[in-house]
């Protein structure tokens, strides 16, 4: 058990016991000695003045309608010093109180009964007023009161050292509270002015509240908003008619209701906060608190029923019974709730303990087991207004911890969908290199030539230009040579052309011997005929290289399928850069130096002379 809670049933014990004792009444003095109304301290005592007689069913002041008619051997009992509180009696009380005033001036007190819910009070003077007395209560429109003030005040006029008897006769269903009080006007209003502040502050903090709550759910949804709301409105409204206020201002002329009203606003109020309870501590469906507080709900609503149905000293216990019960269970069910991990309970299980306590003290002083019902008044109103703040507490509280699930939910997605973006982003950097790789093949496959694997036509278009642009840039020799195989067709024509690709392979493979540069390059830009570009080289050089080439290719001979070498021999055309001449002139001049080659007996080199003009 929290430390708290022991705190709060230890407050509790303390506050009831010593009020139980003082519901007992011993007899003390068999007198009801007068008191001089004009002394303050006397005024004070006033309980130790006071005598009453309990008038069971069937006895002669049972049946008595007016002092007159009471027997005259009356044993009176003294109230010796303690409030007049009684709970659920079929008897009839009658209260007797002798006054007088010492001073020299006629004055007016208020003799002020401080409990509004009685049936039927009424009020005689002896003196000049006694034939007629004052007959109020609710069972009787409260402009019967004579004075427009929930509690009842009856005027006590005297005359300078004048005496009077008052006689009050008092019959209730509900619990019979006469708590009495001797006042000067000066000071009725007073507390009558103190009251009315501490009540508009709490029923003006309640209300507030409650259209706050009201507002929450129609601006959220938010279902619990709209029991809080509800259950603020009907436990205001209960208590606003337990304290007489109803009764003054909402149905003053329902006789009836007054008495009525009290189940029915309990009842309500108990649904209310079965329903708020079940909303606030999210219990989840089908649970056995899910049931119970259904139970309860269901209960709360027959009550309501009764309310119209049974008399009020019955549904008036029943109801309280209930509500003490559904309190309870709430109580306990908020503890489940606290247990089992939900955060918002422990606050909600606050609340609730002061509203235990304050609903237990309350009904009891209702029910007029303890003295004092303003005193308990107030302090239901303290534990309703703590309860309330609590529990509003409580649902900031319930709104931060689904806040911080929500946050909780976003960054989770947001963590996740970076983890998606970078892993996308990888897979696409993974696909670019491989695109890229892709491509740079498709790109060697373009510019070079599938037999051989030298490079092809293309390469050779696009590189001339450029060698050329370079060569008269730096002014460092640029020659082309162009080789041709002799008389290749007749190759093929004798062995075949598959044996005709086997020598342009054989081919290549010396080509690529003799070009070993960095920047030389061998090409294949037709069917048996091949270009070296070789930057950098004069005529005499490529002359060199393509000698070279031409007395390997007639020194291998390629064997054919059946074993027999065949010698192959090539011619070459060579053509080195003049000044103001581009690569078509070079290429054309080449071109002609290898006719000249093939012309003067093939197998042989021949270098393209600039022309002498
Ligand atoms: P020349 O000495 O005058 O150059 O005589 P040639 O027979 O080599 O001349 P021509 O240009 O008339 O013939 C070229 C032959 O090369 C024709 C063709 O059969 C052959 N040829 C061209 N491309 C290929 C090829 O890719 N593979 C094979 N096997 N033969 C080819
Ligand atoms: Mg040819
Ligand atoms: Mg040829």
């Amino acid at each position: 058990m929290p430390q708290y809670l022991r705190y709060l049933l230890l407050f509790i014990g303390l506050l009831l016991v010593p009020n139980l004792s003082m519901a007992a009444h011993p007899h003390a003095t068999p007198h009801c000695l007068s008191l001089d109304a004009s002394d303050p301290a006397r005024r004070e005592a006033l309980m130790n003045h006071v005598c009453f007689l309990s008038a069971t069913p069937g006895t002669p002041g049972h049946s008595a309608e007016s002092p007159v008619e009471l027997p005259a051997d009356i044993d009176w009992t003294p109230a010796g010093g303690h409030d007049l509180v009684f709970s659920h009696t079929d008897s009839v009380y009658w209260v007797r109180l002798n006054v007088w005033n010492s001073g020299d001036t006629r004055e007016l007190w208020y003799l002020k009964l401080n409990y509004p819910l009685l049936d039927e009070v009424t009020f005689w003077r002896s003196g000049e007023q006694a034939d007629q007395p004052l007959t109020t209560g609710d069972q009787y429109p409260f402009l019967s009161r004579g004075i427009d003030y929930r509690y009842f005040l009856f005027p006590v006029t005297l005359d300078a050292g004048e005496s009077q008897t008052i006689t009050l006769r008092i019959q209730s269903s509900g619990a019979l509270n006469v708590p009495l009080s001797l006042e000067t006007p000066a000071a009725a209003i007073a507390e009558s002015n103190h009251l009315t502040l501490i009540h508009g502050l709490f029923y003006g903090a309640l209300l507030v509240f409650a259209v706050f709550n009201l507002l929450l759910y129609f601006s959220s949804g938010t279902g619990y908003y709209f029991y809080n709301a509800f259950y603020m409105a009907s436990l205001g409204l209960f208590l606003f008619a337990m304290g007489g206020f109803a009764n003054q201002y909402f149905w003053p002329d329902s006789t009836g209701f007054a008495n009525t009203s009290i189940p029915i606003l309990m009842s309500v109020s108990c649904l209310a906060m079965t329903l708020f309870g079940r909303s606030f501590l999210e219990i989840p469906a089908n649970a056995v608190a899910d049931k119970v507080l259904k139970g309860l709900a269901l209960t709360s609503t027959g009550l309501f029923i009764m309310a119209f149905l049974l008399p009020y000293n019955k549904s008036i216990v029943l109801s309280t019974t209930a509500a003490l019960i559904i309190i309870g269970g709430l109580f306990i069910i908020g503890i489940i709730r606290w247990r089992q991990g939900y955060l918002p309970a422990k606050w909600y299980v606050m609340a609730w303990s002061g509203m235990l306590a304050g609903a237990l003290i309350y009904s009891m002083a209702a029910f007029g087991y303890l003295a004092d019902f303003l005193a308990r008044e107030i302090f239901m109103q303290a534990a309703v207004g703590a309860q309330v703040i609590l529990l509003n507490y409580a649902m900031v509280q319930r709104w931060r911890l689904l806040n911080r699930k929500l946050l909780n939910v976003e960054q989770n997605a947001r963590t996740e969908l970076e983890l998606k973006v970078h892993e996308r982003t990888a897979q696409l950097r993974s696909t670019m290199r491989e695109l890229e790789k892709a491509n740079r093949q498709l790109a060697t496959l373009s510019l070079n030539d599938a037999l051989t694997g030298l490079y092809n036509r293309r390469h050779l278009d696009n590189l001339l230009p450029e060698l050329c642009a370079e060569a008269r840039r730096t002014g460092h020799p640029l020659t082309i040579a162009l080789l041709d195989a002799d008389h290749f067709k007749a190759v093929n024509d004798s062995w075949g052309h598959e044996f005709g690709d086997q020598c342009l392979q054989h081919i290549a493979d010396i080509l690529r011997r003799h070009v070993k540069r960095p920047r030389d390059v061998a090409i294949r830009f037709g069917g048996e005929e091949f270009a070296i570009l070789l930057p950098g080289t004069t005529s005499e050089g490529a002359f060199g290289v393509c000698q070279g080439i031409l007395e390997d290719i007639a020194d291998l001979p390629v064997l054919s399928d059946d074993g027999t070498p065949v010698t192959l021999t090539m011619s070459a055309g060579t053509a080195t850069l003049l000044n103001g001449e581009d690569e078509r002139e070079l290429f054309r001049r080449a071109d002609e130096a290898l006719y000249l080659a093939k012309a003067s007996g093939r197998n042989r080199t021949v270098h393209s002379e600039p022309e002498v003009s």
